[in-house]
């Protein structure tokens, strides 16, 4: 239970058993952005850290990153930076492949969606192993930018992400956690 909105978030997440695979509980967000307060107080508890200012841009991860990022960087008053997967954006861009808690992916940048020096905040629903955020801070690095934070709704500690990029010198800021994988 949430002390300043008194919202349960963690009860507005559903979990699927073996979804996509065997052995994954995979915890869907849709039952928490879809209720009204639920996503009202999501934002809210991600953006309270950042509103200090200090950030250029919000990139998020497609696709519930963008959900959660779009809805961040306007609370920030910030551009919006999407980092897709592979082949979907128009523009050059710069790829980066990556494991993740079941499977091989690629994500992408455009080349030029940011500047030397730019401080960009990371936006992603769920962090597990951490590999996708890996992904994305080094397109973010090989940029110029400087990724100085990442938030994620969900952490799932056992696997090591949230380790793994603080380990990386980057702030993370997560709301919620579940044991296991
Ligand atoms: P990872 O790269 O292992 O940190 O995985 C994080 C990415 O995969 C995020 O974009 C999540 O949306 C997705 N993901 C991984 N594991 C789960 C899970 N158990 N439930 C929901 N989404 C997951």
């Amino acid at each position: 239970m949430d002390v300043r909105n008194q919202l349960d978030l963690k009860a507005l997440i559903r979990n699927i058993p073996d979804y996509p695979k065997p052995g994954i509980m995979f915890r869907d967000i849709t039952t928490l952005i879809a209720d009204p307060k639920g996503l009202r107080a999501t934002i809210d508890e991600l953006i309270w850290p950042f509103l200090k200012g200090n950030i250029d841009y919000v990139a998020g991860i497609e696709a519930r990153g963008f959900i959660l990022g779009g809805a961040v960087a306007h609370e920030l008053g910030l551009g919006f930076v999407p980092i897709r997967k592979k082949g979907k954006l128009p523009w050059k861009t710069i790829g980066k492949e990556y494991s993740l808690e079941y499977g091989v992916d690629t994500i992408e940048i455009h080349a030029d969606a940011i500047g030397k020096g730019d401080r960009i905040l990371l936006i992603d629903d769920l962090i597990a192993t951490g590999g996708t955020a890996d992904a994305a801070i080094e397109l973010v690095r090989e940029s110029g930018g400087d990724l100085i934070a990442a938030a994620f709704v969900v952490d799932l500690p056992d696997l090591g992400g949230s380790k793994r990029l603080r380990d990386k010198g980057v702030s993370v800021h997560t709301l919620l956690e579940f044991e296991g994988d």
